[in-house]
């Protein structure tokens, strides 16, 4: 069996007096697009950037590849491409250069570079920039710059901290598309947010991270399934007493003409209910429905929300 794109078991650091990670375990398998989800301050960057050689960890196993990322920082590190929160240092330069010096850290010459250079600055919207400084170019210019510099070396894994985070809408659907296609196209892509929808429209899998901890982890639609809490609303008259009884196997609440029905899945309830009102003569007026989200699963885990 192959080894996992990315594998982390019982890692823990602290910085001075603050615990950052408490045992994180992760295992994300090739080509999967995995979301690690949490609040603020739960522990997220600091898993990436031990994973990426900028942190140093207390304990625990981080492998790439099967590789350890302490021993084999060499072979792990160019097998990763990482889009930074925070924009380095190199203000002054134009960003066609920089692209080109962030492929020579990995050995790629610039005559090697360059078809990747020309791919990244069209498909990210900024040729028209590439001799702007980056000090010059526009925070969403910035976050396209960011992406582009995780891809010059075409690494097969990428891991992008936040990547949307301050963007506008248009930007990041955009950014989102663009993470569709590097997926479809096999990249492995580990990305942290604290944007439920980001993790929800994009991920296949999301680890649920609170204060150094994976607290849970699956796919967004089995997570919001087993702990989220969906709702039918219907609008109706006709209400009857023997309705308390045909609905007792559902967690319900009628008043005012409004039926309220808690459901695990509502595309499967609804039919079932709709058949039991109509059954007794009801007439229905209107139906809607709640959906739960990551945030109810967050919330029923934690307590809290995750903004
Ligand atoms: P997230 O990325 O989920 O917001 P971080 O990994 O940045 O979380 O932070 C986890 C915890 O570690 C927070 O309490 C944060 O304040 C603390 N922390 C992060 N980096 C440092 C550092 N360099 N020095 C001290 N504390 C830090």
């Amino acid at each position: 069996m192959t080894s996992p794109a990315i594998h982390i078991s019982d890692l823990h650091k602290s910085y001075e007096d603050t615990v950052a990670l408490k045992g994180v375990n992760l295992t994300i398998q090739d080509g999967e697009f995995y979301g690690l989800l949490g609040p603020n301050g739960a522990g997220k960057t600091t898993t990436i950037h031990i994973l990426t050689g900028l942190v140093l960890k207390n304990s625990g196993v981080t492998e790439i590849y099967g590789k350890d990322t302490v021993k084999d920082f060499r072979f792990t590190r160019s097998q990763i491409g990482i889009a930074h929160q925070e924009l380095p240092i190199d203000w002054f330069f134009p960003i066609e250069k920089l692209l080109y010096f962030h492929a020579g850290y990995y050995g790629i010459s610039k005559h090697k570079a360059k078809p990747r250079v020309e791919e990244l600055l069209e498909r990210l919207g900024l040729k028209d920039k590439r001799t702007s400084r980056l000090r010059q170019l526009s925070g969403g210019m910035k976050r396209r710059y960011q992406l582009a510099k995780s891809l010059v070396h075409d690494p097969k894994i990428i891991i992008l901290d936040e990547p949307t985070a301050g963007v506008d809408v248009e930007l990041r659907h955009e950014l989102w598309d663009y993470l569709r296609e590097l997926h479809k196209n096999g990249k492995t892509i580990l990305l942290t947010t604290h944007y439920i929808e980001e993790a929800e429209l994009l991920c296949e899998r999301v680890g649920i991270i609170d204060r150094g901890q994976i607290i849970k982890e699956g796919s967004p639609k089995d997570l919001t399934k087993e702990l989220g809490k969906a709702g039918i609303n219907i609008h109706m008259t006709g209400w009857c007493e023997e309705l308390n009884k045909a609905l007792s196997s559902f967690s319900f609440t009628y008043d005012d003409n409004r039926l309220h029905v808690t459901v695990k899945e509502p595309e499967a309830d609804m039919a079932k209910i709709i058949q039991i009102l109509s059954h007794h003569h009801c007439h229905i007026l209107n139906v809607s429905v709640e959906k739960s989200s990551l945030e109810d699963v967050f919330l029923h885990l934690t307590g809290k929300g995750i903004n």
